[in-house]
């Protein structure tokens, strides 16, 4: 983590703990590391409820994983839930909105997550269409604890040329980005890309959060 950290100039480094128990979060959070990535609401759950139990209260997690709209109270209720990346559909932002009293956080960046490969097993929003209306969706409501906060994407899987297809993907959601922003006067959207095998990448393309796991935890 000291390592990929000093690799960061202005992003952030999400750990991503999916793999490991809990006690090798602890571990990662007493050295300082503060931001972690589940992609299993039950798994945050349960990790979330023990770093309460301890108090430490300085955690941040993030959810990356599809979320299925059954499970979108469960997750809002989870504390110091900081983030979801993983937004993909207009249906799911409509649900976080309607459950959003069980969110007891100050605040909740939201990311929308785009399908920059076209992998039909990947989830995110396909089309430009619906991400508009997904944000505007969000925007429009007075008063709300959720923010707008950015976009997220993965490179292809499937491919011959990884450092090819996460450029390109990586390059199409910044042109995104770009239009989102101009498209409703944002002055900010972050970028939220770069995996272990791909993070270096990210990070040259402005990536603002990286999400690592694997060369972190495995
Ligand atoms: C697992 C996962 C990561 C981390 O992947 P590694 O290759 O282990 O670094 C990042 N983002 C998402 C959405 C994931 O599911």
């Amino acid at each position: 983590i000291k390592k990929l950290k000093s690799e960061l100039k202005k992003s952030e480094l999400v750990a991503v703990s999916k793999y490991v128990p809990v006690e090798d979060v602890e571990m990662a959070y007493q050295c300082g590391q503060l931001d972690f990535g589940e992609n299993r609401v039950v798994d945050l759950h349960e990790k979330a409820a023990y770093f309460r139990s301890k108090e430490y209260k300085s955690v941040r997690w993030h959810f990356i994983g599809h979320l299925q709209t059954n499970k979108v109270r469960e997750l809002l209720k989870v504390p110091n839930l900081w983030a979801i990346h993983s937004i993909d559909s207009l249906r799911l932002t409509e649900e976080l909105l309607k459950r959003e009293s069980d969110f007891k956080g100050p605040e909740l960046k939201l990311f929308f997550q785009v399908n920059t490969s076209h992998e039909l097993e990947k989830t995110g929003l396909e089309s430009i269409d619906e991400l508009h209306r997904a944000i505007e969706l969000v925007l429009s409501k007075k008063g709300t604890k959720f923010k707008v906060h950015g976009l997220m994407t993965m490179g292809a899987i499937r491919t011959d040329n990884f450092e090819v297809s996460a450029l390109k993907s990586f390059r199409e959601l910044k042109i995104i980005r770009d239009q989102e922003m101009q498209k409703f006067g944002l002055s900010e959207l972050k970028l939220s890309m770069g995996m272990s095998q791909d993070y270096k990448l990210a990070l040259a393309e402005g990536a603002d959060y990286i999400r690592v796991g694997s060369l972190i935890f495995k």
